[in-house]
């Protein structure tokens, strides 16, 4: 198989900067499909670390997160390769939709993807190939959906067999000052219907490539803050693999992160107006209110509340809810887990 980004970085000068196009495929009326992606070739050798800015189109603040974070690196003064695709999906992207609407298939469950299936699949597949030849390292940046207010936490997987361990990777995620790390359960218990084996950081850890995912915030919006945080981890990453010299970025100083091993979605019983109680990051004590629905009257329908005690990672911040809809996403069990220092 031909790696075209494996080819376009041994033709590159050490210490330079190319940027490229993955070819996919093409438009009825004639536009190109392709996956922009940057190339970072350091003055001298080292591991590659690929970021993935958004495999989901309306998850906007990881686009801008890997466009800022390559922009702020000095090939000069790295050891190694830092690869950037801003959109993997870039279909979703200018549909300020989640996925393409040619087929609506979730990109992040489409891994390792087909060369001759539906767009969505070549898509993966043309990103997976160029991935399985030089990665070293990936982070898959993601947002919660448009309707959610969530800090910014990172999820991560468990590939039986991978040489990757949990605390290598929670030493990663660790760099991103996450308010939690899931560790998210492939079979799907607590998870919306899909295929989440099809996702790009599970598939790479199938390959033994360290990798996970960050989501910072609220999906169809820019975060300032979100941003600089995510392109603070990336830099933090980037100088533990040694591709950034030493002394380039320090922290984060917390020593511990909040190991989620259970999560789920809370859906709403009564349609009308959820008025949320509590804010993303917050512990809420069992059987204390969520928020509530109220009808169009502004009589109470229903309180949503839990049987356990629950960390808010999302809540739902758009009011209109029908029977069965998402009000919020919570985790219900956790522990403290001190960050291990072992290197890749
Ligand atoms: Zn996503």
């Amino acid at each position: 198989m031909v790696s075209h980004i494996h080819n376009w970085l041994t033709r590159m000068a050490p210490g330079t900067v190319a940027r490229e196009y993955l070819a996919v495929g093409v438009m009825s009326s004639g536009m190109p499909i392709r996956i922009p992606v940057t190339l970072v070739k350091g003055a001298s050798a080292g591991p590659c670390l690929w970021v993935n800015g958004q495999v989901h189109g309306n998850e906007l603040n990881g686009v801008v997160a890997a466009v800022q974070f390559g922009c702020g690196l000095n090939p000069a003064r790295l050891s190694g390769t830092v690869v950037i695709t801003p959109t993997a999906n870039p279909l979703a992207m200018d549909s300020r939709m989640k996925t393409a609407p040619q087929d609506l298939q979730d990109l992040d469950q489409t891994f390792p993807g087909n060369v001759v299936g539906l767009l969505t699949h070549r898509l993966a597949a043309a990103l997976f190939d160029e991935v399985r030849s030089v990665a070293n390292c990936l982070v898959n940046l993601h947002t919660m959906g448009s309707v959610n207010e969530s800090k910014p936490y990172s999820v991560y997987k468990s590939f039986p067999g991978s040489t990757v361990s949990e605390a290598q990777l929670l030493r990663m995620m660790a760099f991103f000052e996450p308010s939690v790390a899931c560790r998210m359960d492939v079979g799907g218990a607590g998870e919306l219907p899909g295929n989440i084996a099809g996702a790009l950081d599970y598939q790479c850890l199938a390959l033994n490539i360290p990798a996970f995912m960050v989501e910072l915030g609220q999906g169809s919006w820019y975060t300032h803050e979100n941003v600089a945080l995510a392109v603070t981890g990336l830099r933090r990453l980037a100088q533990y693999l040694g591709i950034v010299p030493a002394g380039t970025v320090t922290g984060p100083v917390h020593r511990t992160l909040r190991r989620v091993t259970r999560r789920q979605w809370v859906m709403n019983r009564c349609g009308g107006l959820f008025l949320t109680d509590c804010l993303a990051g917050q512990i809420v004590p069992k059987h204390q209110p969520l928020g509530r629905v109220l009808d169009l009257y502004g009589q109470e329908q229903e309180v949503v509340t839990l049987a356990n005690d629950a960390i808010v990672i999302g809540m739902r911040r758009d009011p209109v809810v029908h029977t069965g809809d998402r009000v919020a996403f919570v985790a219900t069990q956790w522990d403290t887990c001190t960050i291990v220092d072992d290197k890749v």
